[in-house]
């Protein structure tokens, strides 16, 4: 029989390595709270329809990244490859804008694509995001930005560059798509074939493609920036001023158009330029999305988010120092203790401490190994006398040292901060 194995792309996360997952996530959930964000969970799968509206049909993700499937030949149905446009559907079905002229989200969660794995490129990859709906901005565009910023530098990520650009709103776009055209046309036959068959259809495309060949063509496009309508314009220094006031350092990217079509006036990334990852590495993309709830059927409302890809963050981020998991280990000196030391345990854990013992009845030496290897400091030695007494001998492995505590004094004299 062949091995079972997981699927390709798709990774497992054993203990060893949860530390610096909970590290990602909880300080994201810190930070989010301080902001005044709530929690969305949205399913895993969705309606393929939603996707293919919100994001566009000529982008990468609709076009090749997609896991869709039949659900028993009734609906298409898609691994969501993404959390803006499951969000956005959630906040429309719930009729939330009704209710509150302003909400703030975030989720955390595995997304799906079927791209070609790579280090930093899987076909599961978690991405923890917020959305802010019914704010027009720009204040509020360089809040978010700059919540990027804070939550990498928490994480000690400091080699950063954050850029951002403005798609306009309005005419901005057909206004931009008709002069990025003209230039492209004559080069069309030096593009990539992804980007030939998407000229006519989205052009815009074009700037975001990874092959070198478009990127060399794009390098001399036209500026989306002095093609700006006069609002936008005017979005997009107060943006700029009020990424000033904050401290928060970036630097303007006119080709920066990011792979999804629902984007308006603000979009920003956040590359990494350390790590393992290698230089230039994207670790956050997001913008502002004014048409994207009025074109899935919702009340026309703005709305701005982005999402930060955490396994990208854990190749870039410092070591975290392993943190004893445990508090303390029993070790009984009879094997007829081995309730008794279950229950001590129990009592232990009700107190508050993490302890484990070795139930399988073992020598005292075997239990000692474990007991070792268990990142507990603390041994509890548990013999016939102690059991008799309510007690338990409280040895510090590191030291050696050891005292006899009565078991309500235990969890207080083992519990680390
Ligand atoms: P890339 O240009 O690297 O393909 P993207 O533009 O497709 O990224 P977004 O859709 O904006 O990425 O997703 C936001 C973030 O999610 C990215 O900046 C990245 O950190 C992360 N991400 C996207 N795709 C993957 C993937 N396949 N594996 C791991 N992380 C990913
Ligand atoms: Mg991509």
């Amino acid at each position: 029989m062949s091995k079972l194995r997981s699927v390709k792309g798709m990774n497992d996360v054993l203990p060893e390595d949860a530390a610096r997952w909970h590290r990602l996530e909880s300080t994201f959930r810190e930070l989010v709270g301080r902001y005044g964000f709530g929690e969305v969970r949205t399913p895993l799968v969705e309606p393929t329809d939603l996707f293919v509206r919100s994001i566009g049909e000529a982008t990468d993700i609709v076009e090749k990244e997609m896991y869709t499937f039949e659900d028993k030949g009734e609906k298409s149905l898609t691994l969501r490859p993404e959390g803006t446009a499951s969000a956005a559907r959630a906040w429309i079905q719930h009729s939330v804008g009704g209710k509150h002229p302003v909400s703030k989200w975030f989720y955390l969660g595995p997304m799906y694509r079927r791209e070609r794995p790579a280090k930093g490129r899987y076909r599961q990859f978690w991405q923890a995001g917020c959305e802010i709906y019914g704010d027009p901005g720009p204040y509020v565009d360089a809040e978010l930005i700059d919540f990027v910023v804070r939550y990498l530098r928490a994480l000690g990520i400091q080699d950063i560059e954050v850029l951002v650009n403005s798609l306009g709103a309005g005419g901005t776009r057909d206004r931009y798509r008709d002069a990025l055209l003209e230039y492209l046309r004559p080069h069309a036959s030096e593009l990539s074939e992804d980007s030939q068959r998407r000229l006519e259809r989205n052009p815009l495309r074009v700037l975001d493609s990874k092959a070198p060949q478009d990127q060399a063509i794009a390098e001399n496009a036209p500026d989306i920036l002095d093609h700006l309508d006069e609002e936008s314009r005017e979005h997009f220094e107060t943006l700029k001023s009020a990424l000033d006031d904050l401290g928060t350092p970036y630097r303007v990217e006119p080709r920066l158009v990011r792979g999804l079509d629902y984007y308006t006036r603000t979009l920003f990334e956040v590359r990494g330029r350390g790590g393992d990852l290698g230089a230039n590495a994207a670790l956050c993309g997001g913008g502002r999305y004014d048409n994207m709830i009025a074109e899935l059927g919702g009340p026309a409302t703005p709305a701005i988010g982005f999402a930060i890809g955490l396994d990208r963050l854990l190749l870039v981020m410092a070591e975290t120092e392993p943190k004893p998991t445990l508090d303390g280990f029993l070790v009984v000196q009879a094997k007829e203790l081995r309730g008794k030391a279950l229950a001590i345990a129990q009592t232990l854990r009700d107190a508050g401490a993490r302890v484990d013992a070795d139930l399988r009845g073992g020598s005292m030496k075997s239990q000692f190994r474990r007991a070792d290897k268990s990142s507990a400091p603390f041994a509890l030695i548990l013999g016939e006398r102690e059991a008799a007494e309510g007690t338990v001998q409280v040895k510090e492995l590191a030291t050696g040292e050891q005292r006899e505590l009565p078991i309500d004094q235990v969890a207080a004299a083992i519990i680390r901060d």
